[in-house]
C-alpha cells in the first residue's frame, strides 16, 4: 500500500551530527531487565524493533564503571572490552535493518548503592542513598571527577567500537549529572558548585569530551529535563532550566528531553494520557538549533504528525509504544493503522526492571521472547496440520490464543458465553481510569476479522457435551476466574463475614452493584484493583476506608511505578487509609481489623465490605470434561489444556502470554525438561562443541541443534582463522569449509521435516564470540579440540541411530565429517606436514556428491 502523504513527515530523514536517521521514529533508552546479564535476549529484542522500522534504537542505561551498579535492577554496561562484543551483537542486527543504534552512558551516583560491585557510590556531595538504602555517597573530590571524565570517555570509545551511532551524556532522572546541575543538591564550593556556570561545568565537559572522543563518527545526545522540580501535572516549574539549556543549546547533536516527575513521564494510563509532556516542551525547540526528541506514549499517527508540525519535537520518541508494537513505523508506512497494537499504559514492562527479570508486555506477548523462544510480534510458524481447535472463553487468554492460532493457519472456533468479547478487560475497562485496557481486546478483535480460519461464536456458553460435539482435535479452556468472597489468612481461605452482611467483590462492582453507606475496601491483592474499586465506590458518594495488610497502599504497584500516585490520589479523593491491618471479621455493621504487628484489634463502623482478595479459577467446564474420562486425559478424543486465569489467576499480561504460548506450541515439539533457551553472560568463550547436545529424547530437536552447530562452527573457525597467520589460518579456513559443506549436506533434512532454525546472525555471533579466547594459542586450541571432538562422534552416531532409515545416509556424513576433523587433529599433533589431507579428501567427495545431486 502507498503511504498516506499526511504521514510523510514521519518518514523524512534527519541529520543528527555526523549520522542520519532514515525516519522520525526514535526508540529512546528504556530499561529491560536484561542489560549485561542477558545479551542475546536483549540484542534480539532490539533487532525486532529495527525490523519494525524504528529509525534509531537505543540501549537502556549503560553503566560506564563498576562504581555505578544498580543490581538487582539490571543495567547494560561498558566496563571493558567484553561489553563491546555483547553490544555489537545488537548494533550489527540493528544496522542490518538500516537503523541507527544509540548507547546511553550512565553514571548513577546516589541512586545506586553498588550492591554487586561493593564499591562506594560517588556523588556531588555526601548524600543519602536516594533509593532508600542505608548507604551514603562519597562526596567526589577533584580526583574522582577526573576519574569519572576518563571513564566516560573510555565508555564512549567502547560504544563507538561496538558500532553505536549515537552516544549519550545522561544528565537527568536524578542521576549524578542531574545532581551536579541541581542548585539545592550541589553544595560544593569549588569550580563545580555554586553559580550556574559552575554547576553546568561537568555536563559541559562531558559533552565536549565525548564529542572529541567519538564525535567524528557518532552523534552526541544529551538527556535533559525540561522543568526544575515536580509541580502539578501539566504545570511546569521551569526554574533555571531554560538558562541552563541556553548555555549548552548547540553543544550536543541531539537533545532528548524529559521531565522532573518520572511518574508523569512514565505515567500509567489511569492517571496520564498520550502527549502528557507537551506543556513542558513548548520552549525547547526555540532555544536550540539541534534536533529534539521527546516521549508521550504516542500511538496515534496523527498526534505524532501534529507534534512535529507544531514544533514540539523533531523525532517521535517512544519506549512503551515500541514495546507494545515494535512494528508501528512499518504499519503507519503501509497504512495499516488498524493493525497497530496500542500500549495500554499499564507499565508491566517496567516491572521487569523493578524485579530484575526480563521485560514483558501486556499487549505484546512476544516481547522478551524473540531470542529465547524465537517468537515474532507479527508472524508465527505455520500450522503443523489442518486440525480444528476449540478455544472456550474470549478473555485476554482466549483471544490471544485464537488470534495466534489463526495466524498459524489453524481452523479455530472461539466460543464465548457473553455477547461482548474481552472477558476481564471488557469489564475492568469500565472502572474509573481504566478505559485504555480495552485495547487488549480491541486489537485482537480487529485482527480476528482478518483471519478467515477463525470463527467467533458469541453468547455460546459451552458445556462438556457441546465441547465433544464440536469434534475439535484440540481444546483450550480459557474461562477465566472469579473474585473470591473470603480472605487468605496466610494458610487457607477463611470466611470472615456473618450471613446477611453486604459483602461485595470487584465482580459485583463491575456488574454495577455498588455498596450503600460507609464501606471498607480490603486489599489482599496489592495491585491496582483495590485502589480502583475504592475510587469507584467513593465516586458513587459513599465514604470509603481502604485497608491493607501491607505497609503501603497498592504495594505491588511499586513495580509499575504507580504506587505513589495511587496513594496520593486516594487521599485527594477523601479515602481513609489504614495500612498494616488485616480484616478479620464483618457482621454487617462493624468491621474488625487486626494490626499486622501487635495483633491489637480495632473496629470500623461500616455497612458494606468489598473484598479484593484472590480469584477462584472458573474450571467447572474443564473438570466436567475430565470427569467424563475419570481424569484420564489420554482417553479424550482431543487434547485438553487450561490457559490463562482458569489455569493460574494472575495479571492480564500473564493471560495474554499463556494464550500466545498455547498457540505457538500447539503440535510443536516442546521439551518440557528443558523448555527455555537460557541466556547468560559471556563467560569468556567456551565453544559450544565443548559439550555436544545430549543424544536427545527427540530426533527433530537434536537434528536442529546439530545443524545449528555446523553453522556456528563455520563462524567459529572463520573467526579463528582471523586470529592466526599463514598455514594455520589456511587450516582454520579449511575446517570452516568442512563445516559449511556439512551444514549444506544436512539442510535437506531440515527442510524435509519443516524444522525451524535460529536466525543466522545469532548462530554466527555465537560462533564468533566463542573464538576470541584462542588468540595466539594454537597448541591450546588443538589440544582443546582433540579433547572435545570425540564426544561429537558419539553424539552424531546416536542421532543416526534414532533417525528414520531414510535420513541415515545423510547423517552418516555428519558423523564422518567429525571423524575427518579428528584425523586432521591427530596428524597435526603428531607433526604431519600433510595433516590437512583428510579434510581435502572430504571436501572433494562432498563436491562430487553435490555435483551428482
Ligand atoms: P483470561 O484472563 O484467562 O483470558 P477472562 O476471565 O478474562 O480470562 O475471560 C474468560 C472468558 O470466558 C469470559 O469472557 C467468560 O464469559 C468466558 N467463559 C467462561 N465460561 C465459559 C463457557 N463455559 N463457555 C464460553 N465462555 C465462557
Ligand atoms: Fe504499554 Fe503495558 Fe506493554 Fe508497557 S506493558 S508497553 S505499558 S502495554
Amino acid at each position: 500500500m502507498i503511504r498516506d502523504p499526511r504521514y510523510d513527515i514521519l518518514f523524512e530523514p534527519l541529520k543528527i551530527g555526523p549520522v542520519t536517521t532514515k525516519n522520525r521514529f526514535y526508540q529512546v533508552p528504556h530499561c529491560t531487565g536484561m542489560g549485561y546479564l542477558r545479551p542475546n535476549t536483549l540484542a534480539h529484542m532490539r533487532r525486532i524493533k529495527a525490523e519494525g522500522g524504528w529509525g534509531v534504537i537505543c540501549t537502556e542505561y549503560n553503566s560506564i564503571h563498576p562504581t555505578s551498579d544498580d543490581l538487582p535492577h539490571v543495567s547494560a554496561s561498558l566496563w571493558d572490552d567484553s561489553d563491546i562484543r555483547a553490544h555489537s551483537l545488537m548494533t550489527d542486527m540493528v544496522h542490518a535493518h538500516g537503523a541507527l543504534a544509540g548507547a546511553e552512558l550512565w553514571y548513577s551516583g546516589a541512586r545506586s548503592a553498588n550492591l554487586m560491585s561493593r564499591l562506594p557510590s560517588m556523588d556531588v556531595a555526601s548524600l543519602p542513598n536516594l533509593a532508600g538504602m542505608p548507604f551514603q555517597t562519597r562526596a567526589m573530590d577533584k580526583t574522582d571527577i577526573a576519574n569519572l571524565r576518563r571513564w566516560h570517555r573510555k565508555a564512549a570509545l567502547r560504544a563507538r567500537d561496538a558500532g553505536f551511532d549515537v552516544v549519550y551524556v545522561y544528565a537527568t532522572h536524578g542521576y549524578l549529572l542531574a545532581n551536579f546541575l541541581d542548585a539545592r543538591m550541589n553544595t560544593r564550593s569549588d569550580e563545580y558548585g555554586g553559580c550556574l556556570e559552575n554547576r553546568v561545568r561537568l555536563v559541559r565537559e562531558l559533552i565536549e569530551e565525548t564529542k572529541d572522543a567519538v564525535g567524528d563518527r557518532c552523534a552526541v545526545a544529551v538527556r535533559f529535563k525540561a522543568d526544575d522540580t515536580i509541580g502539578e501535572d501539566g504545570q511546569p516549574i521551569h526554574g533555571e532550566r531554560r538558562d541552563m539549556f541556553s548555555m549548552l543549546a548547540d553543544l550536543p547533536d541531539l537533545w532528548d528531553i524529559n521531565i522532573a516527575d518520572y511518574t508523569l513521564e512514565m505515567g500509567v494510563s489511569r492517571f496520564t494520557k498520550e502527549g502528557a509532556l507537551e506543556p513542558y516542551m513548548f520552549w525547547v525547540k526555540s532555544v536550540t538549533s539541534k534536533p529534539v526528541v521527546t516521549v508521550g506514549r504516542f500511538t496515534s499517527p496523527d498526534t505524532m504528525v501534529s507534534q512535529i508540525k507544531r514544533g514540539i519535537t523533531d523525532l517521535i520518541g517512544a519506549a512503551r509504544p515500541s514495546i507494545a508494537d515494535p512494528f508501528i513505523p512499518k504499519k503507519i508506512e503501509e497504512g495499516r493503522f488498524e493493525d497497530i497494537r496500542e500500549c495500554i499504559g499499564c507499565n508491566i514492562c517496567y516491572s521487569g526492571d523493578s524485579t530484575g527479570t526480563p521485560i514483558r508486555c501486556t499487549q505484546n506477548p512476544t516481547m522478551g521472547e524473540e531470542w529465547r523462544k524465537g517468537w515474532h510480534p507479527e508472524r508465527a510458524k505455520p500450522a503443523r496440520s489442518g486440525a480444528l481447535v476449540l478455544v472456550v472463553g474470549a478473555g485476554p487468554a482466549g483471544l490471544e490464543a485464537a488470534r495466534t492460532l489463526g495466524l498459524r493457519g489453524y481452523s479455530v472456533m472461539l466460543a464465548e458465553a457473553t455477547r461482548a468479547l474481552g472477558g476481564r478487560v471488557a469489564r475492568e475497562a469500565t472502572l474509573p481510569g481504566m478505559s485504555e485496557y480495552i485495547r487488549v481486546r480491541d486489537y485482537r478483535e480487529q485482527q480476528l476479522l482478518k483471519l478467515p480460519s477463525v470463527e467467533v461464536f458469541r453468547e455460546s456458553r459451552m458445556t462438556a457435551r457441546d465441547v465433544f460435539d464440536t469434534g475439535a482435535a484440540h481444546v483450550a479452556i480459557a474461562t477465566g476466574a472469579t473474585w473470591r468472597r473470603d480472605v487468605f489468612d496466610g494458610k487457607t481461605y477463611v470466611d470472615i463475614t456473618s450471613s446477611g452482611a453486604t459483602v461485595l467483590t470487584p465482580d459485583d462492582i463491575m456488574d454495577g452493584r455498588l455498596p450503600q453507606g460507609p464501606t471498607v475496601v480490603f486489599d489482599g491483592d496489592n495491585y491496582y484493583m483495590a485502589g480502583v474499586i475504592a475510587e469507584a465506590v467513593v465516586r458513587s458518594g459513599q465514604p470509603v476506608t481502604y485497608v491493607t495488610e501491607d505497609d503501603s497502599v497498592s504495594a505491588w504497584a511499586e513495580k509499575t511505578s504507580e504506587r505513589w500516585r495511587v496513594r496520593t490520589y486516594l487521599m485527594e479523593l477523601g479515602v481513609e487509609i489504614v495500612t498494616a491491618h488485616s480484616l478479620t471479621g464483618f457482621d454487617g455493621q462493624t468491621a474488625t481489623l487486626e494490626c499486622a504487628y501487635s495483633g491489637r484489634e480495632k473496629t470500623l463502623d461500616v455497612s458494606a465490605a468489598v473484598l479484593v482478595t484472590q480469584r477462584k479459577p472458573n474450571d467447572d467446564l474443564y473438570q466436567s470434561i475430565l470427569a467424563t474420562v475419570d481424569g484420564d486425559q489420554t482417553r479424550l478424543p482431543f487434547t485438553l489444556t487450561r490457559i490463562g486465569d482458569v489455569d493460574a489467576p494472575a495479571i492480564i499480561a500473564a493471560a495474554v502470554y499463556a494464550g500466545h504460548r498455547y498457540a505457538e506450541e500447539l503440535e510443536e515439539i516442546v521439551d518440557i525438561d528443558e523448555p527455555l533457551k537460557h541466556d547468560r553472560p559471556d563467560v569468556g568463550a567456551v565453544p559450544s562443541f565443548a559439550r555436544p547436545a545430549e543424544p536427545a529424547r527427540d530426533y527433530f530437536a537434536t537434528l536442529v541443534a546439530y545443524y545449528e552447530e555446523e553453522i556456528s562452527g563455520e563462524a567459529w573457525y572463520d573467526a579463528l582463522a582471523d586470529l592466526f597467520d599463514g598455514e594455520r589460518r589456511d587450516k582454520m579456513r579449511l575446517l570452516a569449509e568442512v563445516e559449511r559443506h556439512t551444514a549444506a549436506i544436512i539442510r535437506p533434512l531440515i527442510d524435509k521435516h519443516g524444522l525451524a532454525v535460529q536466525g543466522l546472525a545469532a548462530l554466527i555471533a555465537e560462533g564468533r564470540t566463542a573464538a576470541a579466547r584462542w588468540a595466539a594459542d594454537w597448541d591450546g586450541l588443538v589440544a582443546y579440540m582433540r579433547q572435545g571432538f570425540p564426544a561429537y562422534v558419539t553424539a552424531f552416531s546416536a542421532l543416526e541411530a534414532m533417525a528414520p532409515p531414510s535420513d541415515r545416509a545423510i547423517l552418516r556424513q555428519l558423523t564422518e565429517h567429525e571423524r575427518v576433523a579428528i584425523d586432521f587433529l591427530e596428524r597435526e599433533a603428531g607433526g604431519d606436514p600433510d595433516s590437512i589431507a583428510p579434510l581435502v579428501t572430504f571436501l572433494a567427495a562432498a563436491a562430487d556428491t553435490a555435483k551428482a545431486a
